[in-house]
């Protein structure tokens, strides 16, 4: 009898220790991921922040277990008290890459430059920490396009009514549309959150101009009025289709994309400038990605200094009486050589569906219109 009371004795202690070890172990757990230190579930850990920030944790956790407050027993009020201050300190703080952004979602691609910036492929995001962010953050995006000539009758309207619907969706957005005939602006209905500015250009006479001279319309604008009204720009062409949210995730100081035929190749083969006389030359050996020009943005302070510093190669190139080979766009992978961007869009951004449709490409967001040049350039 002794023996076996003695023995259910010693199973409770067992027991009860056991249950002891493991919400010891719990406890320790969920302090440490939701601590600075808890990024242990990423791989890549950098401590730049990248644009923005909600400091939530919990990729890996339903929303439930964000916010939460502890309630020890006892002084309850104190602990609520506490994790208020805390939410708020987190609030304050930067938006952390690792807070949104899983390298490891999309092992098959190249997901984290060199220089550590994220390349931002579809999976790889949370866009619900981002929007939490952002959401409090109230912010402006800006967005420029030029439509010039026969690319007015033939793009604009479909680039707006389609960014209308998917750019920048539940915030604030202000289309800069830049045209050479106010008479010709079509009638555009937009959506709640979004309002447009236009103006008038001078048109050039050459299609590479009109396509290089967006270097010096858009710094000029951003000098005298984009740089008080939004919080970040994107510069895009109008020969493209919004298809899918182009969202949050691709906000950044200075935002890259991908060239869609050339993300697969090797650097040698890509057609940056190759003369050495032009402002835009990289030579052999050189080069991280192929950026597409169709697609860039920022701050407006960086997009500024982008745009600034291309003007001045095309004008060197003027002078010099060289015109780089692929206009504005080579200028622009020249700047990016040594201006890495912070942020890097995967050609699903931007995607051209003549190239077909392989794996890698999980959701198109902008698709490339056709190329219709002998209709709509004005072949000079
Ligand atoms: N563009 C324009 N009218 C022109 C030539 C160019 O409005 O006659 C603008 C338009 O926004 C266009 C961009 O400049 O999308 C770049 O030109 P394009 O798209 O033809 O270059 P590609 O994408 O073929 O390199
Ligand atoms: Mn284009």
């Amino acid at each position: 009898m002794q023996g076996q009371s003695e023995k259910i004795m010693n199973d409770k202690g067992k027991l009860m220790l056991s249950m002891l070890i493991v919400s010891t172990v719990i406890v320790v757990f969920w302090e440490y991921i939701n601590s600075p230190e808890g990024s242990f579930l990423w791989i890549y850990h950098s401590k730049d922040p990248i644009g923005d920030g909600s400091t939530q944790k919990g990729w890996w956790f339903p929303s439930w277990f964000k916010n939460r407050t502890h309630n020890y027993q006892g002084n309850e009020e104190e602990d609520i008290e506490k994790g208020k201050a805390k939410e708020q300190r987190k609030e304050d703080e930067e938006l952390q890459l690792w807070d949104w952004f899983n390298p490891k979602k999309r092992p098959e691609v190249l997901t984290v430059t060199e220089w550590k910036a994220p390349v931002v492929w579809e999976g790889t995001y949370n866009r619900a920490v981002l929007e939490n962010y952002y959401a409090k953050q109230k912010i402006t995006v800006g967005l420029t396009v030029f439509a010039v000539g026969k690319y007015l009758e033939r793009y604009l309207k479909e680039f707006i009514v389609s960014a209308d619907k998917f750019f920048m969706v539940g915030h604030k957005v202000i289309f800069y549309i830049m045209i050479d005939d106010l008479s010709r602006m079509p009638l555009i209905e937009l959506g709640r959150l979004r309002s447009f500015k236009v103006f008038e250009i001078k048109p050039e006479k050459r299609w590479q101009d009109i396509s290089m001279m967006r270097m010096k319309t858009i710094g000029e604008h951003i000098l005298t009025h984009i740089q008080h009204e939004v919080d970040y720009l994107f510069c895009m062409d109008v020969d493209q289709v919004f298809q899918d949210n182009f969202g949050v995730e691709t906000l950044g100081q200075l935002v890259a994309q991908l060239q869609a035929w050339w993300y697969k190749a090797d650097p040698d083969e890509f057609t940056y400038e190759r003369r050495s006389e032009s402002a835009a030359y990289i030579p052999f050996g050189e080069g991280d990605f192929y950026y597409h020009a169709a697609i860039f943005g920022g701050t407006p302070i960086q997009v500024l200094n982008l745009t600034q510093e291309c003007f001045k190669g095309i004008l060197q190139d003027k002078k010099n009486h060289i015109e780089a080979e692929w206009h504005d766009e080579s200028h622009l992978n020249k700047y990016f050589l040594h201006n890495k961007p912070t942020k890097i869009l995967s050609p699903e951004f931007c995607w051209d569906y003549h190239i077909g449709l392989p794996p890698d490409i999980k959701a198109v967001k902008i698709s490339w219109q056709q190329k219709e040049y002998n209709l709509v350039r004005n072949n000079v």
